[in-house]
């Protein structure tokens, strides 16, 4: 979790204890570590609203840690070698200034770690509203609704000139003198088959429901900007169910 962090390490002001200073995702922390006075004043000073000590860990994506000295006038030793850049591991012995004050490199990373992990614990303990998603779900299910609705009738429509001119078959055969009847239905049954031809030619019902999903991916996301992921294809009655996201793991309410 110290992915992508700065660690700023050097004596604290005024009481003289090891101060580390983590910056994780634009948030600085600090911490202690050894009692009042333990540092040497041979070990630089850590301010970090300045960016400024006696030497930092960049820790990478990957995680692997880089350590810089970051005053000429001060020295750094990564195993009994004065060093200005170097990558470490956490069993390296690093030590500060001319008294070579020794670091608890490990302690310092633990340290660092619950440092961010806090930062992390906060963030993720925002709650957010799904409230607004509501409309969302409804406008979208209800556009969806209507487009099937659309499709089953055109379905529907197909079949009648089917009907019909089985009928006027019908009505011809068993009755030969109103044939002319039979021909109207026969007549009409073409119609509405060709009504229909037209209505399936000119359907756009694929295109708008594909407009239709893609808006509604991009709305039925999590409240919590940092986040707006995708929710999942879920109605609002199940989705008010979960207590956090999934993704960022920040509290959800449907308040
Ligand atoms: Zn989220």
């Amino acid at each position: 979790m110290l992915e992508n962090s700065t660690i700023l390490i050097g004596k604290e002001p005024g009481r003289g204890r090891l101060l580390v200073a983590v910056t994780s995702g634009g948030n600085t922390r600090t911490t202690t570590i050894g009692e009042a006075g333990s540092v040497p004043g041979s070990v630089s000073r850590c301010l970090p609203a300045e960016g400024v000590a006696h030497c930092k860990i960049t820790v990478g994506a990957d995680g692997a840690m880089v350590l810089a000295n970051l005053k000429q006038r001060n020295v750094t030793y990564v195993n009994g070698t004065e060093i200005v850049s170097k990558r470490i591991t956490p069993d390296c012995r690093v030590e500060l200034g001319c008294d070579r004050y020794k670091v608890d490199l490990v302690g310092v990373i633990a340290a660092a770690g619950r440092q961010t992990a806090t930062s992390q614990n906060a963030a993720s303990q925002a709650e957010y509203s799904i409230k607004g998603l509501k409309p969302v779900w409804e406008e979208y299910n209800n556009a969806i609704k209507q487009i099937r609705i659309r499709q089953k009738n055109v379905g529907l429509l197909s079949s009648v000139p089917m009907a019909f001119s089985m009928f006027g078959g019908l009505i011809a055969g068993v009755m030969p003198e109103i044939r002319g009847f039979a021909l109207v239905f026969t007549g009409v049954a073409l119609v509405i088959m060709i009504i229909g031809l037209y209505l399936r030619f000119t359907d756009k019902s694929i295109e708008q429901t594909e407009q239709l999903t893609e808006r509604f991916q991009n709305r039925y996301v999590c409240p919590n900007p940092k986040c707006r992921h995708f929710m999942g294809n879920q109605p609002y009655n199940v989705l008010r169910q979960n207590t956090a996201c999934p993704y960022c793991r920040c509290k959800l309410t449907d308040k």
